[in-house]
């Protein structure tokens, strides 16, 4: 099934029913955060740890604040009555809803139907991929802070009017703008060769004339500890094997912070990704306060790995780092948003959702682009239809979300009196 008809059809699906109050799609393919969950709206009046399953430890602590504590919220809606016999559980599928509303939902087969067929075989076959292509082609990448991400906002924006969308605006979002300048690492012992690499966000620059500096690989943090008398005045690799994104990326968010705390100069880290053609992989990092900052960035699987076999045949290693990637002051973005206003409850709404922002060195097409034009796309396809749900149907796409859900955090924080009063 094709991703937007099946996003229509759950998003159609939690509208029908008469127990579940929203529901919030959050999807990012880069983070596999990808949740589908129902919550009542009186959640939204705690004070929730917000957290995402995925990264357990502090890699990145503004993302932490964001990912609500969907499942306790989910599994305190229980509907009733629920299903009382081993049979009926059965026959629901072991779907935990009421056979009431599994009749409800049931009656809806023709309009999901119609969904599908206008998806797979209508007038939206290939609609949503052809004009991500175009959006890529013309945009490209939509780093948080630059002209090129609002000139892409404002292309959503016209998008969404064009598509018949409701109340379409956006909303205003204070972001950081961090550069990439150039970056050049090169290894001076013990032979030459130039080591691809990428700053991560946020990373300061080095001196102009660049870091010249011994290197010590790690596997671990721990390892890190055991030979912290040894990493003083050195460059820091990390040669984390991957395991998960969840903890794996626990080096590249603090790896800067836990070299510079033992007296590195920089902070080198593998790639965070199961597979590399020695391709150097971004994302975000952070300081702390009262740690110095140091430049950081990520090299290749397959440098890390060399620099570790370099250092386990006892070889010297001494690497130049030389990087001016730099802040520039905040600037004006943007949420996106677009609606259908319900048809019976329009205050109670349904969150579609995923990122406009991407990265610099990609097109940021499947981060997140997909996500963005899949949000969009399935209220287009509703609006085609002239389907109207009960509740309102809210597209938003996030912008800053690579350099630590800036504009989800900003939404959060302008509508939490409205979500709690809905
Ligand atoms: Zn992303």
């Amino acid at each position: 099934m094709g991703h937007l008809a099946l996003v229509c059809l759950v998003v159609l699906a939690s509208l029908l029913s008469a127990e579940t109050k929203s529901l919030t799609v959050i999807e990012d393919v880069d983070k596999t955060l990808y949740e589908i969950e129902a919550r009542t709206a009186d959640d939204f009046d705690e004070e929730e740890d917000i957290r995402t399953n995925s990264i357990p430890q502090n890699p990145r602590p503004t993302y932490h604040k964001i990912k609500p504590k969907i499942h306790a919220a989910a599994s305190r809606l229980q509907p009733s009555p629920g299903p009382k016999s081993s049979s009926e559980i059965h026959q629901q599928n072991n779907c935990n809803l009421s056979s009431d509303l599994v009749k409800e939902i049931a009656s809806y087969q023709n309009i999901t139907n119609l969904i599908l067929k206008t998806v797979l075989n209508g007038t939206f076959k290939g609609r949503t991929y052809n004009d991500l292509g175009f959006f890529v082609d013309k945009f490209g990448s939509r780093l948080t802070g630059t002209a090129n991400l609002e000139d892409a906002i404002d292309f959503m924006l016209s998008k969404m009017e064009q598509d018949e969308l409701d109340n379409v605006h956006g909303e205003e979002v204070e972001v950081p703008r961090w550069v990439r300048g150039e970056e050049v690492a090169e290894l001076i012992l013990p032979r030459r060769k130039r080591l691809a690499i990428l700053g991560l966000g946020y990373t300061i620059g080095t001196p102009s004339d660049g870091i010249t500096a011994e290197v010590l690989v790690v596997r671990s943090f721990d390892e890190l500890k055991q030979k912290a008398d040894k990493a003083k005045g050195k460059i820091i690799v990390f040669n984390e094997v991957f395991t998960t994104y969840g903890e794996s990326v626990q080096y590249r968010g603090r790896g800067a912070v836990e070299a510079a705390k033992v007296g590195g100069l920089a902070s080198l880290v593998r790639s965070v990704t199961p597979f590399s053609i020695n391709s150097p992989h971004t994302g975000m990092q952070d300081y702390e306060q009262n740690v110095t900052q140091i430049p950081n960035a990520c090299i290749t699987i397959e440098d890390a790995e060399f620099l570790q076999r370099c250092q386990d045949r006892g070889w010297k290693i001494v690497i130049q780092l030389k990087m001016n990637d730099y802040m520039l002051p905040v600037s004006k973005s943007r949420n996106v948003v677009g609606e259908i206003i319900g048809r019976e409850s329009p205050s109670e709404v349904v969150v579609v959702s995923g990122h406009i922002d991407s990265w610099d060195v990609g097109s940021g097409a499947m981060d997140d682009g997909g996500g963005a034009f899949i949000s969009e796309e399935a209220l287009a396809l509703l609006k085609f239809l002239k389907l109207r749900p009960r509740r309102t149907l809210r597209s938003i796409l996030w912008t800053g979300e690579e350099l630590g859900l800036i504009g989800v955090q900003k939404y959060i924080e302008q509508h939490r009196g409205i979500w709690s009063h809905g």
